[in-house]
């Protein structure tokens, strides 16, 4: 059911991709439609791509710039859109405290996967158009007084999808922290793991669920933060295990889809399924924080945790 549910979502990215992929060879502004309005400077103002956004909460035009500073959530009724990982490590840690880990780890085509488009040929792609090596960013960074090993997902990469990097980034990220005494914060946004990868993506739920337990062990905290759409193999592995599990407003968070889980119970799905507050109402996550709070929050919730442990944090 992992598979079918981000299989749905890949499709959905491939149906796009043609309309995008041809430019990144060349200019990418140059449309056939610019000589057409280079007559009308006031229009030629108006056109240009990514300067204003549809809400598809509010159907409201917001403008791009707003949207950044607002850290991608709508001003006019909240809606969160999706934030880079870039951006939102940013808006979360100290000023140059981040230090990355396994910056430069890249998958590889073992399986020598051949669809539509190979795995190789998209990794490539997605590699240029995020300008991320894969779908993490691992790091450890200061929160508040508090030094944590963060990773952030970036569902603009390949929908967010777990193979066997971003697998292995999180368990050296959990890893590290276990060693150095810190706690571990893993936000996700995912529509599961990599098909590409078959097996070996598959596997990444144990090995970082394992890593996880090690932490535990040592009596160290996790939090999972859930965004919009956490789903499937992410879902059902580290993403729901948190000692502390909380979600963005409006997040999607589930394994199998929605429409999957209709046609499979025949069943009506009650109002508001698979919502972040949904799933608040029914006790998987412990609380919903907008993003304009996340960071004090955080640190909040990590000066609660870890009471007690200050001193191995700092010494780490
Ligand atoms: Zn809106």
């Amino acid at each position: 059911m992992a598979t079918t549910s981000f299989h749905k979502k890949t499709l959905g990215l491939e149906t796009s991709e043609p309309a995008v992929t041809p430019p990144p060879s060349g200019a990418e502004t140059t449309f056939v439609k610019k000589p057409k309005l280079a007559s009308s400077k006031s229009k030629k103002r108006e056109i240009p791509e990514g300067l204003w956004e549809k809400c598809p909460k509010c159907s409201n035009m917001v403008y791009d710039k707003e949207l950044d500073e607002n850290l991608k959530v709508c001003p006019k009724c909240s809606h969160h859109f999706s934030i880079g990982a870039r951006e939102r490590i940013n808006s979360l840690v100290e000023t140059c405290s981040f230090e990355e880990m396994d910056a430069e780890m890249k998958s590889v085509d073992v399986l020598e996967f051949t669809g539509a488009a190979s795995y190789k040929s998209k990794l490539e792609y997605y590699e240029k158009s995020t300008g991320l090596k894969d779908a993490v960013v691992t790091g450890i960074g200061m929160i508040g007084s508090h030094r944590v090993a963060l990773a952030v997902m970036d569902f603009s990469f390949l929908g967010g999808s777990m193979g066997s990097v971003v697998g292995e980034k999180l368990t050296r990220l959990i890893e590290a922290g276990t060693n150095k005494g810190l706690p571990v914060i893993i936000i996700s946004s995912s529509g599961g793991a990599r098909m590409y990868e078959g097996m070996f993506s598959l596997m990444q739920m144990a090995k970082t669920c394992g890593a996880l337990g090690y932490l535990g062990r040592a009596k160290l905290p996790y939090i999972s933060v859930l965004t919009n759409p956490t789903y499937a193999g992410v879902m059902a592995s580290y993403a729901s295990v948190g000692d502390l599990i909380i979600a963005e407003p409006g997040a999607m968070i589930g394994f199998a889809g929605p429409r999957v889980i209709k046609d499979t119970t025949q069943a009506e799905l009650p109002p508001g399924f698979q919502t972040a507050e949904f799933l608040l109402d029914h006790g998987l996550i412990d609380a919903i924080v907008p993003r304009s709070e996340m960071k004090m929050r955080l640190s909040c919730y990590l000066d609660f945790l870890m009471q007690g442990q200050g001193r191995s944090a700092s010494l780490g």
